[in-house]
C-alpha cells in the first residue's frame, strides 16, 4: 500500500486500507483512521508545522492526505483568545476562547472536516459530494464543493434556520429539505450511499472527514506555546469533535511535541437533545436516543454516532458534562458578546453556559487553564436573540433632536 495511515476497526482492529467505508464489515463497528507513528515522527514536527502555511494544512504530517496534496484554501488556524471579562463573571482566571466562528470559508467549525473529507473525495474518484446536516456541515460542503469543482447533493431537516438554507443554496447546491428530523435524514443518506457512487462526507467519508477536528486540538496547543490546557469544553452534536480532539492530544504526547498532562475533557449539549451528556451525568454504560426539541439546530442529534465513545472520553479524562436550557444557551450567547465581543450560535450559547455551570459546580477550578470551544457564528442564527431586543423609533438627523433623545434616555437611566 506504501502509505503510512489506513482505516481501522476501533473494536476488532482490522485493517482495512484506504477506501469510502466508515463500518467493518466483520464486527459492524465504526472504523478510524490510525496511523505508523514512527513514519509520522520524521513528518510530524514542530519544526515542520511552524515551516507550514498558517492554517490547517500545516498538521498535514498526521491527516489522512493523497501523497503530494497541496491543499489551498485557508482553513482554520483561528484565533485562541484571552477571555479576562468572562473569566471574571465565571469565576474562572486562566480562561480562552478557541474561535471557530470565524472559521474560512464559512464561519464553523465545519470548514476543517469538510477540507479532509474533499480531499478523500478526490482522491476516491468521486464527482458529487454529499451530505445530511444540521446546518453547519451543509455550508461547509456547498461552498468547497463549489471551490473544488464538484457537484454538491445537501439532506437537512426541512426547519433549518433560514440563514443556514440560504448560506447552502448561494453556492449552487442541490439542496433536499426533508420532512423529518436530522436522525430521519441520516438515516436516508445512508440508503442513499449505497445505490449512489457519491461521497457522503459524514458517511462513507466520516473517517477521513473526522479526522480534520482533530486540527483544533493541535492549534489549541500550538498557540499555548506547545502546552495542553488543564481543561477544554466541547459542543458535542455526534460527538465526534471531542473524541478527535482528545485523539489530538494523545498524538503530541507521543510524538514527544508536548508534554504529558492529563487534560479533562468537558461536554455541552442542549437540555432539548442531550442523550451524551444524560449518559454521563447518570453514568450510564449507554446512551438512550431522544426526539430533539432545542433551538441549538446545530447540535440537535437525537442518536450521535459517536455518542459512546464520546462519553467514554469525558469519563476516562476526568471530566464531566453538562447541559444548558433554550432560555439558558440564549444568555449564553449574549454573555459571551457582552463580555469578549463574540457573536456565537446557539452552539456557542450552549457550550459558553455549560462552562459557567461547570465552574459553578467545581468541576472546573478557578485557576486551571481553560478552553472553550465556541464552534459556530451567531449571524446564521440571528433569531434566536433578535427577540431580545426592542429598536428604538427612527429620529429625525437633527442634533437638537438627538439632545433630547439621548436626555430622555439618561433620565430613563437615572429613573431605574
Ligand atoms: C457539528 C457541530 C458541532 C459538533 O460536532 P460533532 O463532531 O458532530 O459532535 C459543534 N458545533 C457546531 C456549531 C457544529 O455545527
Ligand atoms: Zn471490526
Amino acid at each position: 500500500m506504501g502509505e503510512y495511515y489506513q482505516l481501522k476497526c476501533r473494536e476488532c482492529g482490522k485493517l482495512w486500507g484506504n477506501e469510502a467505508r466508515s463500518f467493518c464489515d466483520e464486527c459492524l463497528s465504526p472504523l478510524e483512521i490510525s496511523y505508523d507513528m514512527e513514519a509520522a515522527r520524521g513528518k510530524f514536527t514542530r519544526k515542520n508545522i511552524e515551516a507550514g502555511p498558517t492554517n490547517l494544512w500545516r498538521y498535514s504530517g498526521l491527516l489522512p492526505l493523497p501523497e503530494g496534496f497541496q491543499g489551498t484554501l485557508p482553513t482554520g488556524f483561528t484565533p485562541l483568545v484571552k477571555a479576562p471579562h468572562l473569566g471574571k463573571r465565571l469565576g474562572a482566571s486562566n480562561l480562552y476562547i478557541k474561535n471557530d466562528a470565524v472559521c474560512f470559508p464559512t464561519l464553523s467549525f465545519k470548514d476543517r472536516v469538510v477540507a479532509v473529507a474533499l480531499a478523500a473525495a478526490r482522491r476516491f474518484g468521486f464527482k458529487v459530494v454529499s451530505c445530511s446536516s444540521t446546518g453547519n456541515l451543509a455550508n461547509a460542503v456547498a461552498a468547497q464543493a463549489a471551490r473544488e469543482g464538484f457537484d454538491a447533493w445537501i439532506f437537512v431537516p426541512a426547519d433549518l434556520e433560514p440563514a443556514k438554507i440560504t448560506g447552502t443554496q448561494v453556492f449552487g447546491a442541490h439542496l433536499v429539505r426533508i420532512a423529518g428530523n436530522y436522525d430521519q435524514v441520516n438515516r436516508l443518506c445512508s440508503q442513499i450511499s449505497e445505490k449512489f457512487h457519491w461521497g457522503f462526507v459524514n458517511v462513507n467519508l466520516r473517517p477521513y472527514y473526522a479526522e480534520g477536528s482533530k486540527t483544533v486540538g493541535y492549534e489549541i496547543a500550538e498557540q499555548l506555546g506547545w502546552r495542553l490546557p488543564d481543561n477544554v469544553v466541547v459542543p458535542m452534536a455526534g460527538g465526534s469533535l471531542i473524541s478527535k480532539i482528545r485523539k489530538s492530544f494523545s498524538e503530541l504526547i507521543a510524538l514527544g511535541l508536548v508534554e504529558e498532562k492529563k487534560v479533562k475533557i468537558f461536554g455541552a449539549q442542549a437540555t432539548g437533545c442531550s442523550p451524551i451528556s444524560d449518559s454521563v451525568k447518570r453514568n450510564l454504560d449507554h446512551f438512550e436516543p431522544q426526539k430533539p426539541a432545542t433551538i441549538a439546530r446545530s447540535l440537535a442529534i437525537g442518536n450521535p454516532a459517536d455518542g459512546y465513545y464520546a462519553s467514554c472520553v469525558i469519563r476516562d479524562s476526568g471530566g464531566w458534562a453538562e447541559d444548558a436550557s433554550d432560555p439558558e444557551l440564549v444568555k449564553g450567547i449574549q454573555l459571551l458578546a457582552e463580555t469578549e465581543g463574540i457573536f456565537t450560535e446557539t452552539a456557542g450559547g450552549v457550550t459558553t453556559w455549560v462552562t459557567k455551570k461547570l465552574i459553578e459546580q467545581g468541576h472546573i477550578g478557578p485557576h486551571e487553564t481553560t478552553v472553550v470551544c465556541i464552534t459556530g457564528n451567531g449571524l446564521k442564527t440571528i433569531d434566536a436573540v433578535s427577540q431580545e431586543y426592542t429598536l428604538s423609533p427612527a429620529i429625525e438627523p437633527r442634533l437638537a433632536v438627538f439632545e433630547s433623545f439621548i436626555n430622555d434616555r439618561v433620565v430613563a437611566i437615572a429613573g431605574n
